[in-house]
């Protein structure tokens, strides 16, 4: 391990593996510290679902950068395989938004105006899906929506990050990050290294060394439960959608059915409870889901803000610490978009102010109440 760094990254979840591979390719010197395995806390939970438009009302400052981060994954596919070897599970295919009362088409009104998304009616979803439920009247077909498998994107991530001449530690639990003239100390459980700028990249886990760096913000856990699930008989087409429930095909042949959320539960454990209603919900969609078998369980903590929206930026007092967590639904669609607006940040290059401003760290002593 070297004694300093330009840039030292704290967690190695999909945002920070981002970060440190969009440093690394313009040729910033950056270390990045996971206190586990590369991928395998809240990430490794994750769909994978690059739902720009699912997510959100097309119209706030979240979806013009939700989908700067999607169409970055259009490129990333190909540059990252290149340079890691590995499959990200880039599918196309888009997502269903299944209607199943009025109220529930009444909800995709704005949805309906973009013009990457049609209405289908009950027989044109049929078409698309054979085996989808009978009590389905419609459906809001996204069409540029489109998924990747996590965990591999995040590994491709950290490996091209490795290649192109980061240092990733896995293992390495950063217990303190201190002033030091004008660099800071970043003290982990295997030695101390310099860094000029440090970022936090923590995901909900970072709350403790948020106080130590005196930001009164705090991540709070939404856990999801899922499934993953696989069949030989039907594959599923494109990603079914309904009330914040979905199943998602993946490219290898797996299915995720999910998700629950849980509020302020920092357990990883996955309930029968929870299965329960995944398997009811995937059912009212698909009813054939009932035949599939189960591959695996997973659960995940969600980090959310007091807003919904990630912080993304410097501290407000100390320009050299940077922040990017709580990405909450959306860690795996914004990690492109916030890996270049962190790099963006420390190389001192011109950004969209929209963006800057509605993630701010500081952004709620400037809310009106
Ligand atoms: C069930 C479920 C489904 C989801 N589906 C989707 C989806 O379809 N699409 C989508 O875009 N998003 C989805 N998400 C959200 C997405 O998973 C998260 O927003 C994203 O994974 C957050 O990434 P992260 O890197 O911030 O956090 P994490 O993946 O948790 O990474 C943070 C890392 O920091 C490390 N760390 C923390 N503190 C320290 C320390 N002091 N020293 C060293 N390392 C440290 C942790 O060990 C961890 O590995 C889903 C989430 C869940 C739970």
């Amino acid at each position: 391990m070297k004694q300093h760094y330009e840039v030292v990254v704290i967690g190695g979840g999909i945002i920070g593996c981002s970060i440190a591979y969009y440093l690394a390719k313009e040729k910033v010197d950056v270390g990045l510290f996971e206190r586990d395995r590369i991928g395998t806390k809240t990430t490794s939970a994750a769909a994978g679902m690059l739902g720009a438009h699912s997510e959100s009302n097309g119209e706030d400052t979240i979806f013009s950068f939700a989908r700067s981060s999607q169409q970055a994954y259009n490129e990333l596919k190909d540059e990252l395989y290149t340079l890691s070897g590995i499959d990200i599970g880039y599918r196309e295919g888009g997502i269903l938004k299944l209607v199943f009362s009025d109220a529930d088409k009444y909800r995709l009104t704005s949805l309906l105006k973009q013009p990457t998304v049609k209405w289908l009616d009950k027989e044109e979803v049929k078409k698309m899906e054979p085996m989808i439920s009978p009590n389905v009247l419609g459906a809001a077909y996204i069409m540029d929506d489109m998924s990747v498998m996590p965990v591999q994107t995040c590994e491709s991530f950290a490996n091209s990050a490795r290649i192109l001449g980061a240092s990733i530690f896995e293992n390495n639990d950063v217990y303190k990050v201190e002033e030091k003239g004008d660099n800071y100390l970043v003290r982990t459980t295997k030695g101390d290294v310099e860094a000029s700028y440090v970022v936090f990249a923590t995901g909900v886990y970072g709350n403790g060394l948020f106080k130590q760096i005196g930001l009164d913000e705090e991540l709070v856990p939404v856990k999801g439960e899922s499934l993953i699930v696989h069949n030989e008989k039907h594959a599923l087409k494109h990603t079914l959608f309904h009330e914040s429930c979905y199943i998602v095909p993946r490219t290898n042949g797996k299915l995720v059915i999910g998700a629950t959320m849980i509020e302020n539960d920092w357990g990883d454990s996955v309930s029968l409870d929870g299965i329960k209603v995944l398997i009811e919900k995937a059912k009212s969609m698909l009813p054939s889901a009932i035949e599939w078998k189960i591959d695996h369980v997973k659960a995940g903590l969600r980090p959310s803000t007091f807003d919904g929206n990630p912080f993304i930026g410097s501290h407000p007092e100390k320009e050299k610490i940077l922040v990017a967590c709580g990405h909450y639904r959306n860690g795996i669609l914004l990690a492109p978009a916030t890996g270049k607006m962190i790099c963006d940040f420390i190389l001192g290059k011109k950004m969209n102010r929209e963006w800057v401003e509605a993630f701010r760290v500081d952004r709620r002593q400037s809310m009106v109440i």
